[in-house]
């Protein structure tokens, strides 16, 4: 039996429907807050995401899908989609639109990690892009939209951390500071980190494996942050607060990717273990010029479509169905059966017709076997007469309805 590649998974059954209603919810909310949707392709050059996620990431490291095109081109499967949208942004001379540029996006992404709840090899990421404006409100505005489309899911208990990595001016500085804090401790660090001791000593902040009590005892980079760095985390805390969302500061939030500057931020569930970023996102205002755009600050967040789901799926149980209506009839009365099944779909029910035929009695167990909610009986007698059988399958109740008074008595009886 050829199986799903490991790390992958079908997205079917009552987990469709979770999918579905959370991407509706994420779309409505960021169209509401002014976003429009880009579409980029799922391939890029190599070079795109070493550029902007980082050579000395673990994306870029360790994790990307590469490979050499039949015209020896080195293509990737895309990590992350933030790449792609400021790709697009100089590529296609977004900074001639009016700014900010407000994007978001839906779509899979790659990363050859090892799997495990909450991390596949192919996931789906939702997110939003804002380009060309510095100004903080719009890091609030943005983790605003985050905390708003999780609440309107019907997520609960999420807290969002937050924290500021400083820029190019003082967080050097303060990976000195940190190198030098780090240095006694170095041979205590796992052998990841003994790495990043010296190409991103920021890592060792969030890497799971080291010591809680040293990771506290570390100096803290909002300690060292320059006044810019420092006015504008002031002034997203005083935001956030005006807009009424919730945040705990936290240090040791740095997120993976090496483009960001200044605020950083992760919205966390306790619902989902070990991996419990529900979202993350940040601010990277030197990305479109890694990318040879002009000086064009930019921030964004990407929610984990799978893990969104199974946060919603573990806290509302019942996903609302909709009335569902299965048709029996006979031969003779095909044609009018089909007219009726038009009709009721394009008043939005679900209809099913009957495939296999036979008597009413093995219909209707066929409907029964669906869970319909009613079947619609289209019998030879009653259509000379203009009406139809109505059979609520729940109440076991049967009633003689004329076929123009079949929607309205559905509706009656929708709770
Ligand atoms: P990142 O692009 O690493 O900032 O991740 C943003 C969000 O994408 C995370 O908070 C997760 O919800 C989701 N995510 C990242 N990697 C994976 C993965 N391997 N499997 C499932 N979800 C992921």
């Amino acid at each position: 039996m050829i199986k799903t590649v490991k790390g992958c998974k079908d997205i079917y059954g009552e987990d469709i429907e979770y999918f579905r209603k959370a991407e509706k919810v994420m779309r409505d909310t960021a169209r509401a807050f002014g976003f429009r949707e880009i579409i980029p392709p799922v391939i890029e050059y190599s070079e795109l995401f070493q550029r902007s996620v980082g050579k000395d990431t673990d994306i870029v490291e360790k994790e990307m899908y590469t490979f050499t095109d039949k015209g020896g081109r080195s293509i990737t499967l895309r990590p992350e989609m933030t790449a792609s949208v400021a790709r697009a942004y100089v590529e296609h001379h977004f900074e001639t639109l009016p700014s900010p540029v407000k994007l978001f996006y839906i779509g899979p992404c790659f990363r050859y990690e090892r799997p495990q709840k909450g991390r596949y090899r192919e996931f789906y990421q939702f997110g939003v892009e804002v380009l060309g404006d510095e100004s903080p409100l719009l890091d609030a505005e943005v983790i605003s939209l985050a905390y708003r489309i999780s609440e309107k899911s019907g997520i609960k208990g999420l807290k969002v951390r937050l924290n500021s990595i400083g820029c190019k001016k003082c967080r050097p500085h303060y990976k000195e500071v940190l190198r030098e804090a780090l240095k006694p401790h170095y041979e205590e660090l796992c052998d990841d980190c003994k790495r990043r001791f010296y190409t991103n000593p920021l890592r060792i902040l969030d890497c799971k494996r080291e010591k809680k009590e040293l990771k506290e005892s570390l100096p803290k980079i909002t300690d060292y942050l320059c006044e810019e760095c420092k006015s504008h985390f002031e002034k997203v805390q005083n935001y956030l607060k005006l807009m009424d969302i919730p945040f705990e500061l936290d240090n040791s939030l740095v997120r993976g990717l090496d483009y960001y500057t200044k605020t950083v931020f992760e919205v966390v569930s306790e619902d989902l273990g070990a991996q419990n970023a529900l979202l993350g996102g940040g601010r990277y205002d030197y990305l479109i010029e890694e990318l040879g755009g002009r000086h064009t600050p930019g921030l964004g967040f990407a929610i984990g479509m799978e893990r969104f789901v199974e946060v919603l799926k573990a806290q509302s149980k019942i996903i609302e169905k909709e009335t569902s209506i299965y048709i029996a009839y006979q031969d003779s009365t095909l044609k009018a059966a089909l007219d009726i099944a038009s009709n009721l779909r394009d008043k939005g029910f679900t209809v099913l017709v009957d495939s296999k035929g036979g008597s009413f009695g093995k219909q209707l167990s066929r409907s029964g076997k669906r869970n319909s909610d009613f079947t619609v009986i289209v019998g030879e007698d009653e259509l000379k007469k203009g009406t139809v059988q109505l059979k609520d399958m729940r109440k076991k109740e049967q009633k003689e309805v004329k076929v123009e008074k079949i929607i309205e008595e559905l509706m009656s009886n929708e709770s």
